[in-house]
């Protein structure tokens, strides 16, 4: 049996493929094939049912105190291009999209070198008053650590909860690029490590929560990076 038949005999019993399989699939397998066997495991699973998220996108700043390669966003506080948006500008931003129809408001920023925690904590209060409320998905885990060890100076689970309670509904799956060290040292030197990404999510999903991951594919990775990230997400649930 060929790795192709392995693998289309596991998606249709519903059987997680292995690490090398996953693999197979990024650098070897015919796109339209696997799109069809795609299509099948999603028919399966959610029948004919689509579904969206009308999202609105915002940034607070884009000062950032890291500089990722990859990272066409991030400015230094004096370079030419920064911005910093005031509370009421973000208010202003998320009212004008909920009344073109957005349910779901995005938001991460760069690792500001001075804003104050109060700054974050009356984004999210202001922008949950918005009326029909937005589910607000906001901040990476880089940002809820840089948070936590710069700003506030409190535990992660500490964050968190301040930030629930001031209305987070969830975090986004940014920051997590590739986890392999030797492609993170590459083109994100400085920002968290695999582990402490997957700490600030676990802690976040103790807190009955839930978010995304999002990977960065082709940064330099051979693909076998991307999977080892997808079996860690599944370790951190
Ligand atoms: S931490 Fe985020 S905003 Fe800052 S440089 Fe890296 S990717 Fe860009």
């Amino acid at each position: 049996m060929s790795v192709w038949e392995k693998i289309e005999k596991k998606a249709e019993a519903g059987e997680r493929l292995s690490l090398e399989e996953g693999v197979f699939l990024f650098r070897d397998a015919e796109l339209h094939q696997l799109g069809q066997l795609a299509d099948r495991v999603r028919e399966r699973k959610v029948g004919k049912r689509a579904s969206y998220v009308l999202n609105r996108y915002l940034n607070y700043s884009n000062v950032c105190i890291l500089s990722c390669q990859f990272c066409a966003f991030a400015r230094k506080r004096r370079e030419p291009g920064t911005f910093e948006l005031s509370v009421e500008e973000m208010v202003e931003e998320g009212r004008k999209a909920v009344a073109q129809g957005a349910t779901e408001i995005h938001i991460v920023g760069g690792l500001h070198p001075s804003l104050p925690y109060s700054f974050y904590l009356e984004m999210l209060k202001e922008l949950a008053g918005i009326q029909p409320k937005p589910m607000l998905k906001i901040f990476t885990a880089i940002e809820i650590r840089h948070l936590a060890e710069r700003v506030a100076k409190k535990t992660i689970e500490e964050v968190l909860e301040d930030l629930r309670s001031a209305g987070l509904d969830s975090l986004t799956g940014g920051g997590a690029e590739i986890f392999a060290p030797e492609v993170r040292e590459r083109i994100c030197k400085g920002k968290e490590t695999a582990e402490e990404w997957l700490e600030v999510h676990r802690v976040w999903h103790g807190m009955g929560e839930k978010h995304g991951h999002d990977v960065v594919w082709a940064c330099g990775d051979g693909g076998a990076e991307g999977g080892s990230f997808g079996e860690a997400a599944g370790v951190a649930g």
